[in-house]
């Protein structure tokens, strides 16, 4: 993925806003827990600020997940949005800006990060999902298993609790 900045180049304070294309990174593909399906809404807006060039990418990343309760793969959405300061001269130690060449930026390292800080840990199929029944596994969602309900366990620690004997003074 790249975008041409010829023309922000142009003057200080020029934005423009271009859709994002091309295949997604293989470096993120092969980091991602769900297989990628498509981007939609995806756009990189950019900004000439003087002495560098502003990105900032955003969108939606639509994947195949599978539902952590559940375990059925659905469709998920997941926004994404992520900024970075480019410029033509080499980034010191202590900046924050990444260098580009000639009249294009890679945006590949952007996009990785930002599609992977966006990712969630975890996925429901929706809400309320009941998940899995823990005895024999049925899915919840498709009406009760027959499986006794299972022992209400709050008081379970307080069975085995036992006092101290009084320690001895000193
Ligand atoms: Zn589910
Ligand atoms: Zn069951």
């Amino acid at each position: 993925m790249e975008v041409r900045v010829t023309d922000v180049k142009k003057w200080v304070g020029r934005e423009e806003t271009v859709p994002l294309e091309g295949p997604w990174p293989e470096a993120l593909a092969e980091r991602m827990e769900w297989p990628i399906v498509e981007l939609s809404r995806a756009s990189v807006r950019l900004q000439n600020t003087g002495h560098s060039v502003l990105v900032a990418l955003s969108g939606d990343v639509v994947v195949d997940a599978e539902c952590a309760r559940c375990t059925r793969p659905f469709r998920l959405t997941v926004p994404f949005e992520g900024t970075q300061e480019f410029r033509e001269t080499e980034p010191g130690p202590d900046d924050d800006w990444e260098r580009y060449a000639a009249d294009t930026i890679d945006l590949d390292p952007l996009f990785t990060d930002t599609v992977l800080l966006a990712m969630p840990y975890a996925a429901l199929c929706r809400e309320d999902c009941r998940g899995l029944c823990a005895r024999c596994g049925a899915d919840l969602n498709e009406g009760p298993c027959g499986c006794a309900p299972p022992a209400d366990d709050r008081w379970a620690a307080l069975a085995d609790w036992r006092p101290k004997p009084p320690q001895p003074p000193g």
